[in-house]
């Protein structure tokens, strides 16, 4: 999928050679936006944070709430990103998308955020490989149920490289989705105090069924709703 300037997705998720464009801009990222929220989701839901939202993703999900970050942005280097980070004065940075994986420089940048004592996420589709992210941070794996049309994506070896410290997180559509997540969850192995979220897609399942569902069933994992939608709903940026 090139973009108008070069930007090849396929180059950058990995499926092809490395392009002129790409050797150019190897300090650099193609960002969509830095902004300072509180944080809406997983361990970290309600500190102030600083996302680093990067541009461009190779999956598209039914309910992709981010696809004004498929394409634009634009090219910062990792020094600006950094003195952003900075300058927004919060502990806690989530680097985010689109698909921060599918951009390599985005490894050199969560190393430098670990090495500058910022608490980093980094939330990923979990469809490219997570081990290049440094293990000071935690990865957020999104893997894809069978209603987001991306579930044939999910790389099920990147579990093997979860940490305590990381998480996995399942977008729930419809009771089918609730049951795949459920027999995916009780065939993996995954570290002890790696947390698990089960999260209910807006505007498809009723946050109160799968609550009712995850009691019933003593699910072992925990109800995520997202704290920046009931307070901002869709407003980019927050
Ligand atoms: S992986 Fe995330 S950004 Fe990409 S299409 Fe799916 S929900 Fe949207």
């Amino acid at each position: 999928m090139p973009y108008a300037d070069g930007f090849d997705l396929q180059v950058i998720a990995g499926k092809g050679d490395l392009g002129d464009n790409f050797k150019r801009r190897h300090d650099k990222l193609r960002i969509t936006e830095i902004f300072c929220s509180l944080q809406g989701e997983g361990r970290d839901a309600g500190i102030p944070t600083t996302f680093v939202r990067l541009t461009g993703c190779p999956l598209r999900c039914t309910y992709c709430d981010t696809t004004y970050a498929f394409h634009g942005g634009h090219w910062q280097t990792l020094d600006d990103i950094l003195e952003a980070c900075h300058s927004n004065q919060a502990l806690y940075v989530c680097v985010t998308g689109g698909e921060p994986l599918a951009q390599p420089n985005t490894a050199r940048l969560v190393t430098r955020l670990c090495d500058e004592h910022f608490e980093v996420s980094v939330e990923t589709a979990g469809a490219l490989d997570i081990r290049p992210i440094d293990t000071r941070a935690s990865r957020v794996v999104d893997i894809k149920t069978p209603a987001s049309g991306e579930v044939h994506r999910n790389r099920l070896d990147n579990m093997h490289a979860l940490t305590p410290h990381d998480q996995v997180k399942f977008v729930i559509c419809s009771r089918d989705d609730y049951e795949w997540a459920c027999k995916q969850l009780a065939a993996l192995e995954l570290p002890i105090g790696c947390r698990v979220w089960f999260s209910p897609a807006a505007d498809a399942l009723d946050p109160v069924w799968l609550a009712d569902w995850m009691v019933a069933d003593r699910v072992p994992a925990r109800l995520q709703l997202q704290l920046h939608k009931q307070l901002w709903g869709d407003q980019p940026g927050r």
